[in-house]
């Protein structure tokens, strides 16, 4: 068995290794993972812990991947409900659809039991309101939010707020490969912007016969070239791990219109080597990993390129 997280992960981690130790399914271990994962303030990027929309509105991005059926289930936009990836793995188990957002997967929570939450977090809803106040003229914060929003689109490089999503990757005893994703998004973002986290084959894609991949980072590159599709895709044309990621990354470099950024490319494969890739991100990014024989999860350094 193998489980592969980034670095925000750590509330969760060690949960899904105890669960796919006793022989759970790797999905449903990695989606108890990653809601500790949710609920934990002090990830500023995922769940509870994440940043609002430019409206100061929390919307999550989520995904899940079961490599073995190739079933998807996701979820975008989704407001006031908590955990995300247990949501998109519902969607997954109990509708004919793949994703669901917005208000339809509000009401779809609801439908199924999932509470309402204030997921407002008061340290974000202060963050949020004193960038308006640094951005806005006097007359744009007394008309807010009945202005134009476009020309705000520049907050959401704010240097300051880091913006990630958890990401987890596994081989489970059963030998299925499995993929899972959750994220508030970018700080500031325009209402209603997905992500990659919620799009099966850009943010996440998992095939149990060759391997998975999932993408951390610029979410709007990763949509262009379909990176986590493009990994798995080249293994089942015969690369190896080290080659399929090393073509999503061409691939990437390859862009030069557009919104361009840093990704970080998680991936395994199906004898269990993993790979962990930081493309214009820099040095310093951190994942987790745990195997069988380990006796506890290992915080590595992932590889620049
Ligand atoms: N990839 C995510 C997105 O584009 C954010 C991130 O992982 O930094 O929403």
């Amino acid at each position: 068995m193998i489980l592969l997280a980034n670095s925000e992960a750590w509330p969760g981690f060690v949960e899904t290794v105890d669960r796919l130790n006793a022989g759970e399914h790797g999905l449903g271990a990695m989606v108890a993972g990653i809601s500790k994962v949710e609920h934990e303030v002090s990830v500023r990027s995922v769940g509870l812990g994440g940043w609002p929309n430019m409206l100061g509105e929390m919307e999550f991005d989520a995904g899940v991947m079961d490599g073995t059926t190739r079933d998807v289930g996701s979820v975008g936009a989704l407001r006031d409900i908590l955990p995300a990836a247990a949501l998109a793995q519902a969607v997954m188990q109990r509708l004919p659809h793949v994703m669901l957002t917005g208000d339809g997967a509000r009401r779809f929570a609801q439908e199924i039991g999932f509470p309402l939450e204030n997921t407002l977090f008061d340290d974000s809803k202060r963050v949020w309101w004193a960038r308006l106040e640094k951005e806005l003229t006097p007359e744009q914060l007394a008309a807010f939010p009945y202005i134009p929003l476009a020309p705000l689109s520049r907050t959401i490089t704010d240097p300051e707020r880091v913006r990630d999503t958890t990401v987890f990757l596994c081989r489970d005893g059963s030998t299925g490969i499995h993929a899972a994703t959750s994220t508030s998004g970018w700080a500031w973002k325009y209402p209603g912007r997905l992500g990659d986290s919620p799009i099966p084959g850009a943010g996440f894609y998992a095939d149990s016969r060759y391997g998975a991949a999932a993408c951390t980072h610029t979410g709007e590159m990763t949509m262009r070239c379909g990176t986590a599709r493009t990994v798995v895709l080249a293994m089942r044309l015969g690369h190896s791990l080290g080659d399929a990621v090393k073509l999503a990354v061409d691939e990437l470099s390859e862009l030069s219109t557009g919104f361009l950024g840093g990704v970080v490319i998680h991936a395994i494969d199906a004898q269990e080597n993993h790979k962990v890739v930081s493309f214009r991100c820099g040095e310093g990014i951190e994942y987790w990993l745990w195997q069988t024989g380990m006796p506890g999860p290992e915080r590595r350094l992932a590889e620049t390129l």
